[in-house]
């Protein structure tokens, strides 16, 4: 599984030379290092006997929410599937396919363990069967780091060889649909089952299941270790906590940036080295195409779960792309609609018919503003999952905050 980038016979012939499955593997905490400095240490003490639900307290204090763009509690989760009798699954969602959403990769090619202590733990607490890492395949170097650590992990005697079990995503953004990442696990194609009943009673094989994000399990490592303070204890305009927002377009320094979760736009944008050279501020993407496009005029405003939903946005997996004055609003909602027209599962009608009605009507000179919000309304309405029901929320807010572009 042999990776590089503009590869040449030469480049191809050294790096197998060398034994390498990717020439571009990042420095990163391994095993070795990471026991080092305590790691693990957290887990063996809970295996030993703890109390589970005295670590979801710990949790849940810590006001840790879902980080792969739901932002449900994540401590809850872990009575929901308690609740169903065993055998139970933990399946990691590391399919990380929001354009413009890149944290989770960030982590695992850098501390790729705290992520899987954090996930044994979760493992522990809910008495997981197996755990599925499905990862996303366009992240190389992430699928060679984590099937070495692995396997440091079996060799170490700390898992069983195969109770974690890592599965290869195949390019399908509806596969980070939780639903839909289990029936692709399941071997099957990925489109998202209807609900009820929910993954935690009905998941993986049809048995309970845990669906936890890359990077809400990092935290869960971290909580169990380092105490729930070090998300409880950072406020920022009235919000608590912190959030790893994937910064790209026309900033300086496009990166991902931890922050803490009150942070507004300019917050982000100041973080980021400020504006590229030449560019003026003018709109931006707060979490994914998912949640529309917001004009620079809201920039008060706590990039969060529950600030920006009354504004017809959403903070999803934070994913902040930055527009300037040198892009058309309706360019980039129109490229919003055509990757979720290419993305649709065609599973149902309100997303796969609409996807391609608002893509043909979002082409136009002038557009149909009357038919296109009937058409929002049905796709919002009527479709079965997030991606159709979400899909029109850029061009709702094109609608509202860039009527002169249209
Ligand atoms: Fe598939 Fe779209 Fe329907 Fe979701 S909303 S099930 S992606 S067709």
């Amino acid at each position: 599984h042999l990776h590089i980038d503009n590869a040449t016979p030469e480049k191809v012939k050294a790096a197998i030379a060398k034994g390498d499955t990717h020439p571009r593997i990042p420095d990163y905490e391994n095993y070795d290092k990471y026991v080092t400095s305590g790691g693990y240490e957290t887990l063996l003490k809970l295996r030993d006997g703890a109390d589970w639900e005295a670590v979801q307290e710990k949790v849940l204090s810590s006001g840790l929410r879902g980080l792969g763009g739901a932002g449900f509690p994540s401590g809850k989760k872990w009575g929901f599937v308690r609740a169903n009798d065993g055998p139970r699954y933990l399946a990691v969602n590391g399919d990380e396919g929001e354009p413009g959403t890149f944290k989770d990769r960030y982590y695992l090619e850098r501390t790729p363990h705290l992520f899987l202590e954090g996930m044994l733990i979760a493992a522990w607490a809910v008495e997981a069967k197996t755990c599925f890492i499905y990862m996303r395949d366009e992240y190389p170097a992430v699928l060679h780091i984590l099937a070495n650590e692995i396997k440091a992990l079996e060799d170490a005697g700390l898992v069983a060889p195969g109770y974690i079990d890592l599965r290869r995503g195949a390019g399908a953004y509806i596969c980070g649909e939780e639903s839909a990442m289990i029936e692709s696990i399941e071997g099957k194609r990925g489109i998202p089952r209807h609900r009820p009943p929910f993954v935690a009673q009905v998941g993986v094989f049809d048995r309970p299941t845990l669906v936890h994000n890359v990077e809400t399990l990092h935290w869960v490592g971290r909580i169990c270790r380092e105490g729930p303070e070090i998300l409880s204890s950072v406020e920022r305009n009235g919000r608590k906590g912190l959030r790893s927002y994937s910064v790209s377009g026309r900033v300086a320094q496009p990166g991902v940036y931890l922050l803490p979760a009150g942070s507004t736009i300019m917050d982000i944008i100041d973080a980021a080295g400020g504006m590229a050279d030449g560019h003026v501020f003018k709109a931006y993407q707060p979490g994914g195409p998912s949640s529309g496009l917001l004009p620079a005029s809201i920039n008060d405003v706590p990039l969060d779960f529950d600030t920006l939903q009354p504004l017809g946005s959403f903070i999803g997996s934070a994913a902040v792309v930055v527009l300037s004055d040198q892009d058309a609003a309706r360019d980039a909602a129109l490229n919003m609609l055509r990757f979720f027209e290419d993305e649709s599962c065609g599973q149902c009608t309100p997303c796969r018919v609409g996807c391609e009605k608002a893509v043909k009507l979002m082409q136009a000179d002038t557009w149909d503003q009357d038919l296109l919000a009937d058409l929002c309304t049905a796709m919002s309405d009527a479709s079965i999952c997030g991606l159709g029901q979400a899909a029109p929320n850029p061009i709702k807010l094109v609608m509202k905050h860039f009527k002169d572009e249209i």
